[in-house]
């Protein structure tokens, strides 16, 4: 198809974002390629000689892992990852289940990110400077940034949680919170941000630069859904067989790994004789449920 191509949109709802309007497809909306239109001609005149093209984001080919390996990949606790050098760890990512135990939103808690790469952007005159992409053709975005201090039971360490991560936890993206509902200053805290307070959770965290410090970023976080399993006490349950299994299973590994141990544990056990079957039989079911 020679270059370059007029695609005319129809039926399309014209909005205001942040200050800038844009225009978005509706149920009627058509697209026509290169229509026989008189405007097609006029359009392809002007753009005969400056095509700049479309800046394609190059996606990932890599394979997301799945997700129980995810939520346990380098797990660690707080004071082995103080104990590491982040400058020779920065390719890799821990979890870490910890609370949130405090927030330092004093300095702020959002700021203004260039949209396409969301680095803080600089006002420049009446319009505003991305280090990476120069002047900005449209309107910044407000991008969360949260510095908190998160705790184990072994130690707390401070991190810092930025725009989807915090919308994640809180259920809300940051522009809700500036546009809508007015909270444009980053020294007013919006009430909702204290619900990230003593949220528990797995966290993934990696170590960034930022000039000549290093944060330890927390890039994703996940729920600790699986609740711990109350198993039977052994001594109940006559089949030497499931005695084996239930006490195989050791409570100090993580949960996940216990709930596993269960369902295994489901699938091999013999029926027991006796009076105590059904009593057995009921607690199994039990830990099925759980
Ligand atoms: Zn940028």
């Amino acid at each position: 198809m020679p270059e370059p191509v007029v695609i005319a949109f129809s039926a399309m709802a014209a909005k205001q974002y942040m200050g800038g309007l844009y225009v978005a497809s509706t149920s009627g909306t058509s697209f026509y390629i290169d229509p026989d239109i008189p405007e097609t001609k006029k359009i392809k005149k002007i753009f005969s000689h400056s095509i700049q093209g479309i800046d394609f984001i190059a996606g990932s080919t890599k394979k997301p892992l799945p997700l129980e390996e995810q939520k346990t990949i380098n797990r660690t606790t707080i004071i082995e990852l103080q104990a590491l050098n982040p400058y020779q760890n920065q390719e890799t990512k821990f979890t870490v289940k910890a609370i949130i135990t405090e927030l330092h939103i004093h300095q702020g808690w959002f700021y203004n990110a260039c949209p396409r790469c969301y680095r803080q952007i600089k006002q420049s005159g009446t319009s505003w400077w991305c280090d990476n992409h120069g002047h900005l053709t449209t309107m910044p975005i407000s991008w969360y940034k949260i510095n908190a201090r998160i705790e184990d039971s072994t130690g707390g360490m401070n991190i810092v949680m930025f725009g989807k991560t915090v919308q994640s936890l809180i259920n809300k993206p940051c522009s809700i919170l500036t546009i809508q509902e007015g909270y444009t200053d980053p020294a007013v805290i919006p009430p909702i941000l204290n619900q990230l307070k003593s949220m528990s959770k797995i966290f993934v965290i990696q170590f960034r630069p930022r000039g000549a410090f290093i944060d330890a970023v927390v890039i994703k976080s996940f729920d600790d859904d699986v609740q711990p399993l109350s198993l039977p006490a052994p001594t109940t349950i006559p089949s030497t067989e499931t005695i084996s299994s239930i006490t195989s299973f050791d409570p100090k590994t993580p949960q996940v790994e216990g709930k596993k141990t269960a369902k295994r544990q489901l699938t091999f056990t013999k029926p027991v004789s006796g009076e105590e079957k059904p009593r057995s039989e009921e607690k199994l079911k039990k830990i099925k449920h759980e």
